[in-house]
């Protein structure tokens, strides 16, 4: 069984400690955690063991909540950890983990730069082997990745141009939103998800523009994709992305017009915290004229990257092929469609 420790149990922290601990080949063996509130009570409540830093136990005195040790301790015992600490802090765990010689995933939070490499499954699971600092790009990185692959190895990708509409901020988060605005974030062009797809897929070309929407619940991409090959129809395209692991093809004819829609889809299909991992691109937007396609991509900021987190940590350490640890993911989280 494979130790694994997530420090860090926000969004996605949670998300990830709950798909490890369903995995047949892991084994959650804590979570480092900083505050003694709700989340850190149920997770006890889950049977999870929580890890506190040194300077934090003062903290949890006095509540019901008995940490198992330090955050150090947790580290020392784990095969691989999965840092989800908010963005820019995970480089500030980065010594410790290199001090001890233990693999690290961080996530699209942090810059590219502390990374060997930046991952998405589909894309470059086999040159993680043996990292031991890889990043788990962003949600919107992860969505424009998988879906580019796909077309990039159907038809050939020229260039990309996308506008994301971004969700304000999380559900939990009672502090940036629901904004009354819509609010460009940034200004100025590119956004830095073209960049980052770069990082992951160099011999790509996105160009990407972003804005805030006044919603909690997903992103919504209008994508331009340019093709190479000559005489691609929109049922080809589609075609192309049903055979697409991680993608779920939705239309309006079933009553599927907005993110509000697929994201009561998700809660229909009985998903875990009404999860949505798959891209999900509406078949019926998808048109081609002059050899450029276009489509409207849906993007579940909470949960896309949770399984590329779990292929990652089979990724760093080899000890299975791409297709098995997809499947097996796959598998654990109720995505249908290939490879499953
Ligand atoms: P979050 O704020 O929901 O959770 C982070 C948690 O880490 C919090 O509970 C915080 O208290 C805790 N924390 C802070 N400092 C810590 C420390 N030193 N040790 C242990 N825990 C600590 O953040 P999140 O949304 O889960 O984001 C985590 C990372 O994932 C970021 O890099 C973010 O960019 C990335 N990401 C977020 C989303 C999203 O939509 N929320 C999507 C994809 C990727």
């Amino acid at each position: 069984m494979i130790k694994v420790a997530i420090n860090g149990y926000g969004v996605i922290g949670r998300r990830v400690a709950d798909i490890v601990s369903i995995q047949p080949d892991m084994q959650l063996i804590g979570i480092g955690k900083t505050r003694p509130d709700y989340k850190a009570d149920i997770a006890v409540q889950k049977g999870y063991h929580l890890y506190i830093p040194e300077e934090y136990h003062k903290d949890f005195a006095g509540t019901k909540i008995k940490p198992q040790g330090t955050t150090y301790d947790l580290i020392k015992s784990a095969d691989v950890i999965v840092d989800a600490t908010p963005g820019n802090i995970g480089i500030k765990n980065k010594d410790i983990y290199k001090e001890l010689g233990k693999p690290a995933l961080f996530q699209g939070g942090e810059s590219d730069e502390i990374a060997e490499m930046s991952f998405v499954a589909q894309v470059n699971y086999d040159d993680a082997k043996g990292k031991q600092v890889v990043r788990v790009v962003s949600c919107n990185t992860t969505g424009l990745c998988r879906a580019l692959k796909s077309l990039d190895d159907a038809f050939g990708v020229g260039k990309t141009r996308a506008v994301i509409a971004r969700r304000a901020t999380d559900p939990d988060d009672p502090k940036k939103g629901p904004i009354d605005s819509v609010a460009l974030d940034p200004v100025t062009i590119p956004s830095h998800h073209g960049p980052d797809v770069e990082t992951v897929m160099p011999h790509m070309n996105v160009v990407t523009m972003a804005m805030k929407i006044p919603t909690t619940h997903m992103h919504l991409h209008s994508l331009i994709v340019s093709l190479k090959g000559t005489g691609v129809t929109p049922e080809m395209i589609a075609n192309t992305f049903a055979e697409t692991p991680r993608v779920t093809l939705v239309s309006s004819k079933n009553g599927i017009k907005s993110t509000a829609h697929a994201m009561d889809y998700a809660r229909e299909l009985g998903r875990n915290r009404s999860d949505m991992y798959e891209n999900v691109i509406w078949e019926d937007s998808i048109t081609v004229n002059d050899n450029e396609a276009y489509f409207f991509m849906g993007v579940h900021q909470e949960s896309i990257v949770v399984p590329e987190n779990i292929d990652a940590i089979r990724a760093v350490l080899g000890t299975c092929s791409r297709d098995e640890s997809m499947k097996t993911t796959n598998k654990t989280l109720s995505i249908s469609g290939p490879p499953n």
